[in-house]
């Protein structure tokens, strides 16, 4: 049962392994956005935080235990980071559940699923290998090393704090890199309390994984800056991204994105209904709509249109709001008040721009589930891909329906957006699924499924989207390097003005 005591919690970040206030001792309230009520505070760190982090963080990279540790033996401490997660999950799903209103259900299932990038990554990290390679001169040994890149800032959105740091910190780790993470000043407690019952009993060296707590444009800002990060890890919106990309790009680090998406999910006639409905559902009502993959755009083929549209409304209005920390919950609360509003104006949107709403369309009261920031699961048709409420994220429960007549017009319909970060396809057609996978630009398509993810299947966006990729093997080469070392054992000389090449 989760425990929503009224008293202030007082958090500390964690920096260097020591507990601590910010340098200015200022702090922030964290909310409970079931009830509307502070319940926890928390540093409010800035610039010369971030410096002594980044510091902590450069040392326990160049120095100290963590650099002499081996492959194998850091493989053994993310084993044993899962095993303290899988110990610690309930706890951690219920601060998340408190922090962020996320469902109890989806904190019990994620939780339950985070050591796995542990377990996968700590299996990665002593596979990390060079190459040794014939190169054409005779006498030359020439091999690569792969190695870490350095202090790694993470930067983290408010929608699924500790599954999103998880995808970062494991690969991350697995590499021998040392981290710095900035988390969302609206859900930083879920990662404050890792930090405590996971990270500090782990056995990793102090410096190697800091928190900077703090908001954006005065934490992240100079994290991003800091000339000792090498690469800036960053999920949030394309807008904070591009701010991100550009002062990262002013001292060259490696950068990698998550953004915004506004997916399609395609039904096509001949599909199975009941499965395609209750993929339509899932792909924009679970999460409250609050995840980058919502699948925002239903596209509907106008065969069955209608008779679609008839099911998606009976199955969506059944949908049961409230508690987030009740399992029978099936749609929380709006995590952050500006959401809750930006949301609200998006709907009103969709009015003016004459699509019909056929579900919702509006905040819900306390009678019907809702409470402060709650807003009815909503469905809007005979909306055209070339309205706002079609090409821009809401990211909350405001489904878009939009009719096509054939593939084609559907992968027409499909890529004309900036976007590019996933998509549902609902065909029993192997060929069809086969073809619009090809088709569609978005970095992962979804056929007769929705919403599914792994540590082993690489995610991230095309266009808007974002850069790079999280989870899978493919990760851990963001958080790598290759050296290229070149050893003569024959005879020196030749003309020293002349590039040397294989003549
Ligand atoms: P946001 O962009 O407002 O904030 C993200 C993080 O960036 C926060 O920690 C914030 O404090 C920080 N930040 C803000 N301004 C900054 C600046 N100038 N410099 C450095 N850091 C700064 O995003 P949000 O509202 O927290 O999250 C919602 C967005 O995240 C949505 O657009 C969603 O699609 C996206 N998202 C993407 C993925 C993905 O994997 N592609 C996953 C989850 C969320």
């Amino acid at each position: 049962m989760l425990d929503r005591t009224t008293q202030l919690k007082s958090y500390q970040t964690y920096i260097d392994g020591r507990w601590t206030d910010a340098a200015s001792g200022k702090t922030f309230q964290t909310f409970d956005p079931y009830t509307g009520q502070p319940w926890a505070l928390l540093p409010e760190c800035d610039k010369v935080d971030v410096d002594i982090a980044v510091e902590a963080a450069f040392r326990g990279f160049e120095n100290g235990p963590w650099p002499k540790t081996t492959a194998s033996a850091r493989g053994k401490i993310m084993r044993r980071i899962a095993q303290l997660i899988e110990q610690h999950a309930e706890h951690l799903g219920q601060v998340e559940v408190r922090d962020n209103g996320k469902l109890i259900s989806e904190m019990v299932a994620q939780t339950k699923y985070m050591p796995e990038w542990f377990y996968y990554y700590g299996g990665l990290a002593d596979k990390i290998q060079g190459a040794v390679v014939a190169v054409d001169r005779p006498d030359h040994f020439n091999y690569i090393l792969r190695e870490p890149v350095g202090v790694c800032a993470f930067i983290t959105p408010w929608n699924s704090p500790l599954m999103l740091t998880t995808w970062k910190l494991a690969p991350a780790l697995a590499a021998g890199c040392t981290v710095v993470i900035k988390p969302s000043e609206y859900t930083s407690a879920s990662l404050l309390e890792f930090m405590k019952l996971v990270i500090a009993e782990s056995g990793l060296p102090p410096g190697v994984v800091n928190v900077v707590t703090g908001y954006g444009a005065v934490a992240g800002e100079p994290l991003v800056a800091h000339p000792k990060v090498a690469k800036v890890a960053f999920t949030g919106g394309s807008a904070t991204g591009a701010r991100v990309n550009e002062l990262a790009a002013k001292t060259f680090k490696k950068v990698s994105l998550e953004l915004g998406g506004k997916s399609p999910n395609i039904v096509f006639d001949d599909c199975i209904i009941d499965d395609a409905v209750s993929g339509a559902v899932s792909g924009i009502f679970a999460a409250t709509g609050q995840t980058c993959i919502a699948g925002s755009r239903l596209l509907l083929q106008e065969t069955i249109h209608d008779q679609f549209v008839e099911k998606l409304v009976g199955m969506a209005k059944t949908a049961k709001l409230g508690d987030p920390a009740l399992t029978e919950t099936q749609v929380g609360p709006v995590t952050t008040p500006p959401q809750y509003q930006k949301i609200l104006s998006y709907i009103d949107i969709a009015r003016g721009e004459g699509a019909k709403c056929v579900l919702g369309g509006g905040a819900a009261q306390k009678e019907e589930g809702g409470g402060q920031y709650f807003i009815k699961p909503t469905i809007f048709t005979g909306v055209s891909n070339r309205m706002r409420i079609a090409q821009e994220e809401v990211f909350g429960p405001v489904l878009s329906v939009i009719k096509f007549k054939d593939e084609d017009e559907a992968i027409e319909i499909a890529n004309d957006i900036a976007y590019g970060l996933g998509a549902g396809v609902w065909t029993q057609s192997l060929k069809r699924a086969h073809t619009m996978a090809r088709r569609i630009k978005a970095g992962t398509v979804w056929i007769n499924t929705y919403r599914a993810v792994s540590f082993m299947m690489p995610f991230g966006g095309y266009k808007a989207s974002g850069l790079g990729r999280e989870n899978g093997v493919e990760a851990i080469e963001g958080y790598l390097q290759s050296k290229s070392v070149w050893i003569n054992n024959g005879p020196g000389g030749g003309n020293p003005f002349v590039m040397k090449t294989a003549s």
